[in-house]
C-alpha cells in the first residue's frame, strides 16, 4: 500500500449528475444500495484509474491488464462475513467520491462488507439533512467519529505506512499497528498469489547480486563490485516507475539491500 493524494483531482461531477441522483434517492427510500454499479462512470473510472497508477489500492498489485474494481471504502451492502464483525450498509455513501477507491478483485471481494470500527457507529440518520453534493467529501467526519480500522491509502501520510508497514524476506507482509494488521486480514495481502508475485521480485534481486558476487570470486575487484551493487539499486530505483506494482516492496527491498546482500550465499566458497 503505498498513500494516495486524492485532492490532485477534482470531484467528478458525474457523480452527482442525474442519473446518480435518482439512483442516491432510491438506495435512501429503500434504505439500501439498489443494485448495480451506476457509481461506475468513465470520468470515475478514468480519474482513479490515473490516481491509482492502475494499481491496487490495497495489495499494490497492477490492474494494467486485470479487472479493476471500484471499491466502497465503507460498504454499500450490509452481508454478514466470517472474517468480521460488521455488517452496516452505507448505502448513502455508495455514490460518494470520497468513498471510492481503486481496487482488484480479489482484494474487493475478500473485503466484502467488512468495516469494524473503535468509535461511534454513523448511520444514513445522522447525516439524512445532507444532499449529494454535500456527501462527495464527509470522510473526514466520518472518520473522526467511527475511527474505523480499515486503513484507506487515501487518507495515511506516507511515513505512516513506511514506519509501520513491515515485510519479512520471504514476501509476506505485516505490522504491529492495529489498523494495518486489520487490512492486511481482511484483505488478504499474504495471499499465495501475492507472496509469489513478491519472491519473483526477490529472487530476481538475489539471482543479479550473486551473479556480481560470482564475478567479484573471479576477479577480486572490490571496487568493481561495489559499482556493481550501485548499478543493481539503481536498477531498481528505475524498475519503480509510477506503473510498476508493489512499489512499497520493491522500497523496502532497496532499504534492506544491504542486508540481502549479506544473505545471498556465495556460491563456490
Ligand atoms: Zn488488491
Amino acid at each position: 500500500m503505498i498513500a494516495i493524494d486524492k485532492n490532485k483531482v477534482e470531484i467528478p461531477t458525474s457523480l452527482t449528475d442525474k442519473t446518480r441522483l435518482e439512483a442516491f434517492e432510491e438506495n435512501v427510500k429503500k434504505k439500501k444500495h439498489i443494485l448495480g454499479d451506476k457509481y461506475r462512470t468513465n470520468e470515475v473510472s478514468k480519474l482513479l484509474n490515473e490516481l491509482y497508477n492502475k494499481k491496487c489500492a490495497y495489495c499494490e498489485d497492477t490492474l494494467l491488464n486485470a479487472p479493476k474494481s471500484i471499491e466502497h471504502y465503507r460498504p454499500k451492502n450490509s452481508a454478514k462475513r466470517k472474517n468480521c464483525n460488521s455488517d452496516n450498509s452505507y448505502f448513502w455513501l455508495a455514490f460518494s467520491w470520497d468513498n471510492l477507491l481503486l481496487s482488484c478483485t480479489s482484494c474487493n471481494s475478500s473485503k466484502g462488507s467488512c468495516f469494524d470500527i473503535n468509535g461511534q457507529r454513523v448511520t444514513h440518520s445522522d447525516y439524512k439533512e445532507y444532499s449529494l453534493d454535500d456527501l462527495q467529501s464527509t470522510i473526514k467526519d466520518l472518520d473522526k467519529q467511527e475511527k474505523p480500522l480499515l486503513v484507506n491509502p487515501e487518507q495515511v501520510t506516507k511515513s505512516f505506512l513506511r514506519k509501520n508497514l513491515d515485510f519479512d524476506f520471504n514476501g509476506q507482509i505485516s505490522s504491529t499497528n492495529k489498523q494495518l494488521e486489520y487490512t492486511i486480514r481482511i484483505c488478504n495481502l499474504n495471499r499465495n498469489e501475492l507472496v509469489k508475485k513478491r519472491k519473483i521480485i526477490i529472487n530476481d534481486l538475489i539471482n543479479l547480486i550473486k551473479e556480481k558476487k560470482m564475478r567479484f570470486i573471479n576477479h577480486r575487484n572490490t571496487k568493481r563490485y561495489k559499482e556493481d551493487l550501485m548499478d543493481i539499486s539503481k536498477t531498481i530505483l528505475n524498475k519503480i516507475k509510477k506503473y510498476d506494482q508493489f512499489t512499497a516492496w520493491q522500497k523496502f527491498l532497496i532499504q534492506e539491500f544491504k542486508n540481502i546482500e549479506k544473505q545471498t550465499l556465495l556460491i563456490n566458497e
